[in-house]
């Protein structure tokens, strides 16, 4: 390893071997930093109710965790394993959504083809969670993919509108480094916290009962709600730095914003949880 990456550096130019470490340090873009989502679970699992607590630790034991924590982000590392690299490929399309414009409309044929999208991918293991004829292997399956993609819905740039991959394309500065809006999103803010994620949850929950945005008419689908709430985030939030440089004022005005979306998906995951899982 060391013999290539010397020979690299030697033959290649600063920007490779620049893209080359990020390459191998980037997490998978899929979605709120592991962190993001354990935070979500986190705030989730403090308000379920006593009967979804124990069909929900069920099903974590029967694969081994303890905790929605624990199995918050196995959707994002789906395809870092040979033996489970296919299901996350077929599954990478239901962590997003893209629309077609800054109306951030949703409309289910064409932002959602055959349910590969966010909001299908709630729909279908949602389902799957809630069948109390299916295998507890699957039911606990669809609760990893579940706890994941709520989270996902909430991240604002999960959900835009413009073509650059949910903010993968636009570059910007954080702290003198290059990065991407996308990744700033998932981690750089929260990060600039310097909070282990436990501590992070529990500041978060110490702020009290989230209130919720109230319906969008005539929208009867909550997750397409959830995701329409991402896209006009990102229209106009002022996700879009100024100058393409994240800076003290931008973290300032935007992480506030990211908070409360981890705040709301913490409590419509419980929420979800609750309705669903009744036996
Ligand atoms: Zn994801």
């Amino acid at each position: 390893m060391m013999r290539s990456m010397t020979s690299f550096v030697m033959r290649g130019s600063l920007a490779a071997l620049v893209a080359l470490a990020l390459t191998a340090v980037a997490p998978s873009a899929h979605a709120w930093g592991a962190n993001g989502h354990r935070i979500v679970a986190d705030l989730a699992s403090r308000q379920l109710t006593p009967q979804t607590r124990a069909v929900v630790e069920r099903l974590l034991h029967a694969e081994g965790a303890q905790s929605m924590s624990d199995i918050a982000s196995w959707a994002d590392e789906l395809r870092d394993n040979p033996e489970t690299r296919d299901l996350g490929k077929a599954t990478g399309p239901l962590h997003y959504i893209n629309f077609a414009d800054d109306t951030c409309t949703y409309v289910p044929p064409r932002d959602c083809a055959d349910g590969r999208c966010v909001v299908g991918g709630l729909e279908k293991y949602v389902a799957i969670l809630g069948d109390a004829r299916a295998s507890d292997t699957d039911r606990a399956q669809a609760l990893n993919f579940v706890v994941h993609f709520v989270g996902d819905a909430h991240q604002p740039l999960h959900g835009g509108y413009r073509d650059d991959k949910g903010g993968n394309d636009y570059q910007v500065q954080m702290d003198g480094k290059g990065s991407n809006l996308h990744r700033v999103w998932d981690s750089g803010m929260i990060n600039t916290r310097n909070l282990k994620w436990q501590q992070y949850a529990q500041n978060l929950a110490d702020d009290g009962p989230v209130t919720l945005p109230p319906p969008i008419a005539p929208l009867d689908n909550p997750y397409a709600q959830w995701a329409e709430e991402s896209c006009r985030i990102t229209r106009d939030g002022g996700v879009y730095p100024k100058g393409h440089v994240i800076d003290d004022a931008y973290v300032a005005a935007e992480l506030p914003i990211a908070d409360r979306r981890l705040r709301e998906a913490g409590k419509r995951l419980a929420d979800l949880l609750n309705r669903t899982l009744k036996n």
